[in-house]
């Protein structure tokens, strides 16, 4: 598959936090890593839309906790990808070494998605990523490495990346292999 005809099975939207928001810094970012989070969001209606409102305006009500000023680039559920930042430029979802050095990708695990279709449209996304910017497999990381947060929990093994870890890079190197 052409990577053009690629991209467009991912259903990406753009809709950028705007410049004057303090969670847009504007940083130029040296993309070495591809950061994967899951939301930890459960309620309904915690898709990929909400998050777009969300990281646009922290006042948006849709975690349980203040979150302040939180910022990555994708946000991934079963039906489209939210495009929030360019991706030459930071986010703040991780800790400073995960900012500076990683595109950041969240995925939705809401009440009633299809989790497998939201997976798979990660993993589409991941590959398109790689190739485009010509990262290799190893590039791909979780939460986890930075922090040590039990992040993305849904692919992770006790908190730890295991083989639900393998799994999901299994996917994304399946997907990688149909660009072409
Ligand atoms: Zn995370």
């Amino acid at each position: 598959m052409k990577r053009k005809e690629f991209g467009q099975l991912l259903n990406l939207k753009e809709d950028y936090i705007p410049l004057r928001n303090k969670n847009r810094p504007g940083t130029p970012i040296f993309i070495q890593y591809i950061t994967v989070h899951n939301t930890d969001n459960t309620d309904s209606g915690a898709d990929a839309l909400a998050h777009a409102k969300f990281v646009k305006d922290p006042g948006y009500y849709i975690y349980k906790e203040k979150k302040n000023w939180v910022s990555w680039h994708y946000t991934v559920d079963d039906k489209c990808v939210i495009k929030h930042l360019p991706i030459n430029e930071v986010g703040w979802h991780s800790n400073r070494e995960g900012n500076s050095k990683s595109i950041g990708i969240e995925i939705c695990m809401h009440q009633g998605i299809d989790q497998e279709a939201a997976n798979l449209r990660a993993a589409r996304l991941i590959a398109a990523l790689l190739y485009d910017l010509k990262l290799t497999l190893d590039r791909i990381v979780p939460h986890y490495k930075w922090t040590g947060k039990n992040c993305p929990s849904l692919l992770l093994d006790n908190g730890k990346p295991g083989s639900q870890w393998k799994n999901f890079i299994s996917l994304v190197k399946q997907e990688l292999s149909t660009i072409n």
